[in-house]
């Protein structure tokens, strides 16, 4: 390896090392004032207001292990395509791949179905823990290992396959235009990104969920007449079946033009008075109303042509560095897959505090909305509680965890904020009432 690529490993080693303390202390640091300034119990001083209370040992054990696994999946997203690439197994799995194919395309797929496959395989470990052992111990899980690995080996199939369709063009984009591909890359990404999420919610959604309408009628209503008072035409509202899964909670929008719908998990359904699931819904139409998801589209296809850029310029540094020695030296080539991916995971490392603080500043604007609509601070307050306390969820996690992990802000911040919002008491306006029926 030339020296310019071992300096530049020992530099990214080096700052990855006191990432790592910098989270560990900022945890610390969290967990003090935590357990100095939240009280034990929650004491109902002012009506209509809700305080949280201090967590439970158990959610500060689960805070713990998140951030454990968290890096752990962290170094792997660097250390597995880095793998792929010094020890030239990509080369070798292209290699295998064109002997036995005849056309280009189907040898890309082929060297991308292997390499998902070892993946997979190598992050199966953090993934089994994560997403069964440990949701079983804190109680979150209603899954048996049959149904998890089921459900495992669906997303893979699912995922690869999706892929598999698409995988070759960016290679094709690449091989054709050499300097200016990231820019045609980027731009082709966008309609690609509107098909994923036009087609998600109607073909890719139902193979791994039952979606249908929401079950109790008296619900149903009251989020018709919800509706009603906002601009918002024919939307569907769904329940899913996550109970089968998980006890923990959520809701949704998803997908564009005609396919747009809120699906509410039908655990928030059970476990959730109507006013706080109403609560819920009112948020979804926030994001619905606002545009919110064809706003990421585009935002994140135009941070992409950027964020492709620097992919283009750093990988082709690298190539000419590595002098071959990788097995391959042009970015065209199937091999250097894990190059690309070792940059782009990079690059999400680096601009994830940004694109976080976007969509919880999104967030921050649904729960505006929530509270516009539906005045109801109280119900708005104890559905957050009751979601995040049910998750186990700390009301705020230490300060670089929070920047790298939260695309919500902290539920301690959104609790304050529907005790304390209420520009209608003091006649102030509103600043979504364009949206409301009947306001200005
Ligand atoms: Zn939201």
């Amino acid at each position: 390896m030339c020296k310019e690529i071992r300096r530049s490993i020992l530099a990214f080693s080096v700052v990855f090392v006191l990432f790592i303390l910098a989270v560990v202390i900022s945890e610390g640091v969290n967990s003090r004032h935590i357990l100095g300034t939240y009280p034990e119990r929650i004491s109902v001083a002012i009506p209509d207001v809700v305080s949280i209370s201090k967590p439970s040992p158990e959610a500060f054990e689960f805070q713990t292990s998140k951030v454990a696994t968290w890096l752990v999946r962290l170094f792997l997203s660097f250390a597995v395509p880095a793998f792929f690439l010094f020890s030239r197994l990509s080369a070798g799995i292209r290699a295998w791949a064109v002997k036995r194919t005849r056309r280009w395309v189907s040898m890309v797929v082929v060297y991308f179905s292997i390499y998902s496959f070892i993946e997979i395989l190598i992050y199966f470990p953090v993934d089994l823990y994560t997403g069964f052992f440990r949701m079983h111990s804190y109680g979150l899980s209603n899954q048996t290992l049959l149904q998890w690995l089921v459900e495992l080996v669906k997303g893979f199939l699912v995922n690869t396959t999706v892929t598999s369709l698409v995988i070759w063009v960016p290679f094709l984009i690449i091989k054709k235009s050499p300097k200016r591909w990231w820019l045609y890359l980027g731009l082709v990404t966008i309609p690609y990104l509107f098909i994923g999420s036009y087609v998600q919610p109607v073909v890719i959604d139902p193979i791994f969920n039952e979606y249908r309408q929401v079950e109790d009628v008296q619900l149903s209503h009251k989020i018709d007449s919800l509706i009603a008072k906002t601009p918002i035409e024919n939307c569907q509202v769904l329940q899913v079946d996550k109970s089968r899964e998980t006890n923990q909670m959520n809701a949704f929008m998803t997908g564009v033009f005609n396919t747009k719908r809120i699906v509410l998990w039908d655990t928030t359904i059970n476990y959730l008075n109507n006013e706080e699931v109403l609560g819920v819904v009112a948020h979804e139409m926030g994001h619905y109303l606002m545009g919110h998801i064809w706003k990421s589209i585009v935002i994140g296809g135009l941070a992409g042509i950027i964020a492709l850029y620097f992919v283009y310029r750093l990988s082709n540094w690298f190539i000419r560095k590595s002098n071959g020695k990788w097995g391959f030296t042009g970015l065209h080539d199937v091999a250097a897959l894990p190059l690309i991916m070792l940059m782009i995971n990079l690059l999400l490392f680096v601009s994830a505090p940004l694109s976080n603080a976007y969509s919880r500043s999104m967030e921050i604007e649904a729960d505006r909305f929530e509270l516009e609509l539906t005045r109801n601070n109280f119900a708005t307050a104890t559905a957050t509680v009751k979601m995040h306390q049910q998750s186990l969820a700390m009301p705020q996690p230490g300060f670089v965890y929070m920047l790298w992990n939260y695309d919500h802000p902290t539920y301690k911040s959104r609790v304050d904020f529907a005790n304390d919002y209420r520009p209608w008491e003091s006649g102030r306006p509103l600043k979504y009432g364009k949206f409301i029926k009947g306001q200005k």
